[in-house]
This record gives C-alpha cells, sequence and structure tokens, in this order.
C-alpha cells in the first residue's frame, strides 16, 4: 500500500528492508519553462472534538480546558506546468511519517500530485491535542485522540484540495531579516538561527495571494500552565499580517532544537501576541525592497531514510501502542516484526529559482542547520522543520549527553548522521542537474 503510486518521471522501487539502515534515493527533475507560475493557497480550520483532551508538550497528562484560538491547516502550493510543489502546514505538535503519508497518498490519488512533492509540516504549537500519543496519562494511556487526528487530515486535504483549486498566475517575492529580540537558547553551546524568511505570492494584478514566514523558534510562549487550546504565537502572527492584507499567511518552523526558546517576560497570550507581531512586522519589512523573482522552474528532490530507534523510552511506548495502534502495525510490518523499530522519514530538498528549501523530518540543531545550508548555492534558503514526521530533537553526535533533556525526546544518537548523508546525496543531484 504504501509505495503503489510513484510520482512521473521517478524510478522508484519498493526498498527490501535490511537491518543496516540503507537511503533509498527518489528524485524527480521538474522541469518546464513553457507556462507561467501559478500558485494557491488555502486556510481551512481543524475541528476540534467537545472533550477535554491531552495537550502535546512539557509534561503529560495535561488536559485542555477551552479553546483560546482555532487550529488550522494552512497551505501554499506552487504549479509549473504539471508540476507541483505543496507545503501544508498543520498546528500541532508534530505528525508521524504514517499520517503525513496517509495525506500526502490520498492528494497523490486524488489531483494526481506527486506524494513526494508534497510536505506536511507542523508548526509544533504546545497548546494543541497530543498527535503524537506520549502525552497521556502515564504510564499506559496514549493521549493521541484518534477523532483529533482524523479532523486534522481531513483539514489537511480540504486546504491543499482548496489550494490546487484556487490556483492562479503568480509572481513571487523572497525575503531575510535577521530577528534576535524574541529569541533564546536556553541549552549551551549558545547557538541560533534567529533569520527570519519569507515568501510572498501577488497575482497579475499585483494583489497578494499568500504570504509563507519560516522562523527557528518553539510556539511555547504559553508554558506548560496554559491549558486553553491555541497555536500560540503563530496566531497572532498570522492574524497580523492576514489583517494587513499580506495574503493568507502560512508560518513554518525552521531549526528549532537544542533548544530555541521564546525570550519573554511571562507566559501570557500578550505575550504571545508581542512576539507574533514582531515577527509579523519582520516579514513585511522583509519584503518591502525585495524584486520579483524569475523561476524558470522548480525541482524537488527527496529521499527516504531508515532511522534505527534507540531511545528505550520511545521503544516502550511503541510496544505500548501509545503512538496509536495503526501506527504500531505499520512501524511493525515496517519494521520486519523485528522488537527494535526501524523508522521511515523523508528528506526533500526544493528550489524554487533562487530559493533553496532544506525539508527536515524533526527539531534540527541549529548547528547542524548552519552547515546543511551552508552547504546550498543558492542566495535565499532556510530549512523547514518537523516536515513529513517528527523524530523528536536532532543532535550532533559530539553533543550528546545522556539523560539530558532533548536526549531523551530524540529516537538515537544515529539520527543526524544518517540525516546528513542523505541531504548532502540530495545537494550533490541538484548541483549535478544544474551542469546538465
Ligand atoms: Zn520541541
Amino acid at each position: 500500500m504504501l509505495f503503489q503510486l510513484t510520482p512521473p518521471g521517478v524510478n522508484f522501487v519498493k526498498p527490501k528492508f535490511c537491518p543496516f539502515p540503507v537511503a533509498l534515493i527518489l528524485t524527480y527533475l521538474l522541469f518546464t519553462p513553457l507556462q507561467a507560475l501559478e500558485v494557491g493557497a488555502a486556510a481551512v480550520k481543524i475541528d476540534l472534538p467537545n472533550n477535554s483532551l491531552y495537550l502535546a508538550g512539557f509534561s503529560p497528562n495535561r488536559r485542555s480546558r477551552g479553546v483560546h484560538d482555532p487550529l488550522w491547516a494552512r497551505t501554499i502550493l506552487f504549479s509549473k506546468n504539471e508540476y507541483t510543489f505543496v507545503l501544508c502546514v498543520v498546528d500541532c505538535i508534530g505528525l508521524l511519517h504514517f499520517d503525513t503519508w496517509d495525506i500526502r497518498f490520498q492528494i497523490e490519488k486524488e489531483l494526481g500530485i506527486p506524494a513526494y512533492g508534497i510536505v506536511i509540516a507542523s508548526t509544533h504549537t504546545h497548546s494543541a491535542p497530543d498527535t503524537i500519543g506520549i502525552w497521556g496519562k502515564p504510564p499506559w494511556k496514549s493521549g493521541k485522540n484518534p477523532l483529533f487526528v482524523q479532523n486534522l487530515k481531513k483539514a489537511a486535504l480540504q486546504s491543499i484540495r482548496l489550494a490546487f483549486y484556487n490556483r492562479k498566475k503568480a509572481k513571487l517575492k523572497f525575503g531575510q531579516v535577521s530577528v534576535d529580540s524574541v529569541l533564546k537558547d536556553s541549552r549551551p553551546p549558545v547557538i541560533t538561527d534567529s533569520t527570519l524568511s519569507t515568501i510572498q505570492a501577488l497575482d497579475q494584478q499585483r494583489r497578494p495571494i499568500a504570504i509563507l514566514v519560516n522562523y527557528s523558534m518553539h510556539p511555547e510562549v504559553l508554558s506548560s500552565k496554559n491549558t486553553l487550546i491555541s497555536s500560540d504565537y503563530a496566531h497572532y502572527l498570522r492574524e497580523y499580517l492576514e489583517k494587513n492584507n499580506a495574503g493568507i499567511a502560512i508560518f513554518c518552523v525552521g531549526s528549532i532544537g537544542g533548544m530555541q526558546t521564546p525570550r519573554v517576560k511571562s507566559s501570557t497570550f500578550q505575550e504571545a501576541k508581542r512576539v507574533g507581531r514582531t515577527l509579523a512586522k519582520a516579514a513585511l519589512t522583509s519584503l518591502e525592497k525585495s524584486p520579483f523573482q524569475k523561476i524558470h522552474s522548480i525541482r524537488i528532490f527527496t529521499q527516504r531514510v531508515h532511522l534505527f530507534m534507540s531511545n528505550f523510552q520511545f521503544i516502550l511506548a511503541y510496544h505500548l501502542g501509545l503512538f496509536g495502534q495503526s501506527t504500531k502495525q505499520k512501524l511493525r510490518k515496517y519494521s520486519q516484526k523485528t522488537w527494535l523499530p526501524y523508522v521511515p522519514a523523508d528528506v526533500s530538498l526544493i528550489r524554487l529559482g533562487n530559493l533553496q528549501i532544506l525539508t527536515i523530518p524533526g527539531e534540527l540543531f541549529p548547528e547542524l542547520g548552519h552547515a546543511w545550508m551552508a552547504k546550498l548555492t543558492s542566495p535565499h534558503r532556510f530549512i523547514i522543520g518537523l516536515a513529513n514526521n517528527e523524530l523528536g530533537y536532532i543532535i550532533p553526535p559530539k553533543q550528546w549527553t545522556f539523560g539530558a533533556y532533548e536526549e531523551t525526546m530524540s529516537i538515537g544518537i544515529r539520527t543526524a548522521p544518517k540525516l546528513e548523508k542523505a541531504i548532502f546525496s540530495l545537494i550533490q543531484q541538484l548541483n549535478s542537474q544544474k551542469k546538465e
């Protein structure tokens, strides 16, 4: 079921499982000079069940007691001839591979967009229902609410459909600006990525269609004391941009690991608003003098990796079924019924004219983000974190400290080198194609 459909032009073979993680390379080249770039965007609210839900992030057994602001699935879609790159960002702590695949696979079936050109990312808000399962009631009760996950998938699918059918001829502007004032690193060594990156799409009459903002910081202004459902500062960021007619606003995080957190005076909605508006204003500033970009082609390179889960707590959670029974069954099948699960994850490199985007399936430490982005060649570049999976923290092996918080929320020490190898291979493919 997993690999029935393949993107056009992709020489894709179902991998034989190997106990040693073997990367599977998938590449497709998208190049069409004839038709204009088209962009579509949409925002769809996620229906929330009426009952109290376990909230994700911080500590387990935190129940919701109401809703402060709605949760969303928001999509921006770029299309050049029949080739399309889709980014859908959902308000939750993160989605596991198989849940993102359900959405990507369904869209491939319905709209013919290759699943490998679709990225489902999460804002990582710490005030949304648990979509992973480890924040329920210890030790046995999963926090993952099947109805909420189902509603989230429905909203994601609908936002992609609407973006696809509403797409129109568009021009793009790219912006980049540094914002230090609202960001801090709470884990030494202090290394941040304070770059805020922006893409704005405008139609033929120069009316804004959509604005995408990328910034490397946890949406956790509200802290563990909050029990109202919210997308944290992302809510205020998007609200400000839309009130100022910047287009449908989509927010995604970058390298938020180790440990990129908001610099605030208190854990209040007022502070979340201040942070969100600061970032929104910076996004608008970043676009003020930016020219329209020439987008000759869209290229997407995707590689699947198999990652070894060595975190004892996660292995236990897997066997207890905390990630959900369906995820357990799929992971068990994927791991050839071994006790130690292997986790599939996709990494992608996307090129849109002068912009290169790396998508990473978890919470990347910024030191790794800086090193990997230094290998890219475009003047504009950024990382989308928590993309098509949430593997937890992705930690440089030299910094690995047994028992430290981030390590307890990481699938293992071998994750970063494995992903690095895949990413360098994607960059090599992009560079070799450029020479052709
Ligand atoms: Zn986190």
